[in-house]
């Protein structure tokens, strides 16, 4: 069975997340649990915990269909050291976050060089605060995202997630996100039927389907191999359906959050229902 929804949004507090997926009819939903773009957020209050989980059991949504997503400016490669902890710290911070909520998984983007170290060096120092933070907490997964390769962030072939995976010690505990655009926009063709089925080949080959914790169902302004990251909505972008057919069809996708970041969030209730329908 399939689990999509909508990364919602949590105005107010991380409790109205749960309401705003339910009310697009949404089976699974995305969240941040705190400011994206601020480095410093309030913690979690214990009222807002407790609205939070009762109404995620009052709508049935369970934590492996929940996928918090962290903020923007945390960069866990941060070639410099003040710039690589104060990301570790906000890092841990979200981390615990998730524990607090009883959620499972935490979605990031891994991270760039900006020009200042080697790509191995900027893998290395990602596992290394995925490692550190692993450490600290309990019950949680980090969820590498891949990108569309844009700037310096890396994280957009399977071999650079594999390299990263490869060197956390507690490998029940790290897991991946595919993001549709990101993976086109990476130069991978999953807009055909023989384009998607050999993106999957080489991922389950690189990676493995046994690391895959979501997905980010998103058309993509950008067509293949561009390295530019812009999000359209399903059927309006260069994809084509045959991307969203053939993800529907295929069960290796079940029982994981498959979440839109769509830009336009009024149609979101009409785009859940017309992939169910594929
Ligand atoms: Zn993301
Ligand atoms: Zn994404």
């Amino acid at each position: 069975m399939k689990y999509i929804g909508a990364h919602v949004s949590a105005s107010g507090g991380v409790e109205n997340a749960p309401l705003n997926a339910n009310a697009i009819g949404a089976k699974a939903f995305a969240l941040f649990t705190r400011n994206q773009r601020q480095w410093k957020s309030s913690p979690l209050t214990k009222k807002s915990i407790s609205l939070f989980k009762e109404r995620c059991e009052e709508f049935g949504y369970e934590a492996k269909h929940i996928l918090p997503h962290d903020s923007y400016l945390i960069n866990l490669g941060h070639p410099d050291p003040d710039g690589l902890q104060k990301s570790r710290d906000a890092f841990l911070d979200e981390m615990q976050r998730c524990e607090q909520l009883g959620l499972d998984r935490l979605n990031f983007h891994p991270g760039s060089h900006l020009n200042e170290i080697s790509v191995d060096d900027c893998l290395a120092r990602i596992a290394e605060s995925i490692n550190r933070t692993l450490e600290q907490t309990v019950g949680v997964c980090a969820v590498i995202e891949n990108t569309a390769g844009q700037g310096t962030n890396l994280g957009y072939t399977f071999e650079q997630i594999a390299a990263i995976i490869d060197r956390v010690d507690d490998k029940s505990r790290v897991g991946v996100c595919i993001d549709t655009a990101h993976t086109l926009a990476a130069g991978y063709d999953i807009k055909t039927e023989q384009g998607f089925t050999e993106t999957f080949r080489h991922f389950d080959e690189v990676i493995g389907f046994s690391y895959l914790r979501g997905m980010h169902i998103n058309d993509s302004k950008k067509d293949l191999a561009t390295r530019v990251d812009r999000h359209d909505s399903i059927g309006k972008g260069v994809m084509g359906m045959t991307t969203f057919q053939m993800l529907m069809k295929d069960t290796r996708f079940d029982d994981i959050p498959l979440i839109l970041e769509t830009p336009d969030e009024s149609i979101w209730a009409e785009e859940i229902s017309y992939l169910y329908t594929l």
